[in-house]
């Protein structure tokens, strides 16, 4: 069996003890097994981060930031190989998976600016003869733990973050998919990077816990669940860590009478069923705005019913299998219960075979018409090819349902009204919004957060939120000896 290991102190390290399975979600066949750390071996890996990172805090920005350009260029250079290997153990297609990389690429390019992103403030004469100036340095050695959905392009919102503001970074990967990690690491030690300052460590909640207790770590970003992530924020900062926590989401797409249907439908089906709606940013429920359900539900019903579903290999596939079986039941499951619960199921996937996969853990999309707020399908994340359609009378209600929701991740609003728009943009209490953009996943140097549930911490990741993040900030007042003696004050200093 194919053992995937850790990246540790630049080497690729076996690990011992427990292990877990890696499947293909395509073909439901075990790849690999994966190392699940011990608490003592990640204490090893910290101690080696820990160890490495003086010399790295103390290299200048600039020699930081052409590590990090190497590193860009050698990611660009390997990103379709990437890219396999998170379709072989995601089930995500290809192009997607290049798609993922793309963006987490750019948040490498953004790290490249670092020399300018800590450029400190100075000011003269903040009294007679002082000076004042600000600095930002890194905190130490920082950890990320990254879910299973992207993985790429969310270690790859933190590690270069980390990285270039001078911090040793231990990744922590899902173990459901955990050779991307490996390679991005090994790449960026190719790049230049010093052995120990980016470091992989798969495991459970056996090494989550070990990192969140740890006194030497600094800092936890997570990306995951709800659930877990308000667990890692309350451990994290129990043991007197920063931490910033993106969780779980609902996101609603807004349609409104004026909108271009033909538009809508489109941005629905992919924002839907992309990545079999494996996505924080999915769209998992559209919200039709006075007369328009009939008509949506006319123009998504025949699509989703001829979505193109197979391997992730497969170039003519749109959407590819769900992670494990047990997501897939799970699935399904909410399925039933969305039908138990009164909700029209219009295009029902839940029966989806695909010959000569058939141990896949497929299923085709699934669209539900008439789904109301108190439903569970709508109450709670799906994270499949499943979209709800729920029907508003007016602009207010349809406002009302997204601002109501415990999640607060991204929403979309469709519409030709400038005013509608702007309203919508205003007074919406989610993180990230779009007007007739279904997914708007803000650029690297912008930043990326939630409201409400779908996230715990004050930090967006990356832009520069995660240099405010994974950096604190120095002030230092100096004066030079003029030769006037002021004698000692006993009084708080104010400007004489
Ligand atoms: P998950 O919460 O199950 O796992 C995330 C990470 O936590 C993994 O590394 C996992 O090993 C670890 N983990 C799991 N159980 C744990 C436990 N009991 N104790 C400690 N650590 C544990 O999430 P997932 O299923 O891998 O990913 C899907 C979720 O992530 C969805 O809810 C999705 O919305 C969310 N997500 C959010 C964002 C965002 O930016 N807001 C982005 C991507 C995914």
């Amino acid at each position: 069996m194919n053992r995937i290991g850790h990246w540790i102190g630049g080497k690729a390290v076996a690990g011992g003890g427990r292990v877990g399975p890696v499947y293909n979600p395509a073909t439901g066949e075990q790849a690999a097994e994966v190392a699940l750390a011990s608490k003592a071996e990640v204490d090893a890996v910290v101690a080696n981060a820990a160890a490495a990172q003086a010399a790295w805090a103390a290299t200048p920005p600039l020699i930081r930031a052409r590590v990090m350009f190497k590193w860009k260029e050698l990611l660009e250079t390997h990103r379709d190989a990437i890219a396999k290997l998170i379709t072989l153990e995601h089930g995500k297609t290809h192009e997607d998976a290049k798609g993922e990389m793309v963006r987490g690429i750019e948040v490498v390019e953004f790290a490249c600016g670092i020399p300018h992103l800590l450029k400190g403030d100075f000011t003269p004469d903040v009294g007679r003869g002082i000076d004042a100036y600000s600095m930002r340095q890194p905190l130490g050695v920082v950890a990320g733990i990254t879910p299973f959905n992207f993985p790429g392009m969310i270690g790859l919102w933190m590690a270069p973050m980390a990285i270039a503001t001078g911090n040793a970074f231990v990744w922590k990967p899902s173990e459901k998919d955990p050779s991307t990690s490996l390679r991005i690491a090994e790449l960026a030690m190719e790049a230049g990077l010093p052995a120990g300052i980016l470091n992989v460590v798969q495991g459970d909640k056996e090494a989550v816990d070990a990192l969140l207790t740890h006194p030497t770590v600094q800092a936890i970003s997570f990306v995951g669940s709800t659930p877990i992530g308000e667990y890692v924020y309350k451990t994290g900062t129990a043991n007197g860590k920063r931490v910033q926590a993106l969780c779980g989401a609902k996101n609603h797409m807004v349609i409104m009478p004026d909108a271009d249907l033909d538009q809508a439908t489109d941005a629905l089906m992919g924002a839907g069923y992309g990545s079999a709606g494996e996505r924080c940013m999915a769209i998992s429920i559209a919200v039709a705005v006075g007369n328009v359900g009939d008509q949506l539900i006319d123009r998504l019903a025949p699509r989703v019913a001829k979505l193109k579903v197979g391997p992730g290999l497969d170039p003519d596939s749109e959407m590819g299998p769900l992670v494990t079986k047990e997501h897939l039941a799970k699935v399904k499951g909410y399925v039933d219960t969305g039908v138990k619960e009164g909700a029209k199921l219009v295009v029902d996937g839940r029966g989806l075979k695909l010959q000569g996969y058939e141990n896949g853990y497929f299923m085709g999309g699934c669209l539900f018409d008439n789904v109301t707020a108190d439903m569970k399908i709508y109450k709670e994340e799906i994270f499949g090819p499943v979209l709800g359609v729920v029907r508003a009378k007016n602009y207010a209600e349809a406002l009302k349902l997204v601002n109501d929701h415990e999640y607060g991740n991204g929403t979309a609003i469709f519409t030709r009204d400038g005013d509608a728009a702007r309203s919508f943009a205003n007074d919406v209490k989610v993180g990230m919004v779009g007007v007739n953009v279904p997914i708007p996943v803000p650029v690297a140097y912008h930043s990326f957060g939630g409201w409400k549930r779908s996230i715990f911490g004050d930090r967006n990741a990356y832009g520069a939120e995660g240099v405010g993040f994974y950096t604190k900030v120095k002030t230092t007042t100096v004066r030079w000896p003029t030769g006037i003696k002021s004698g000692a004050e006993f009084v708080m200093p104010t400007m004489k």
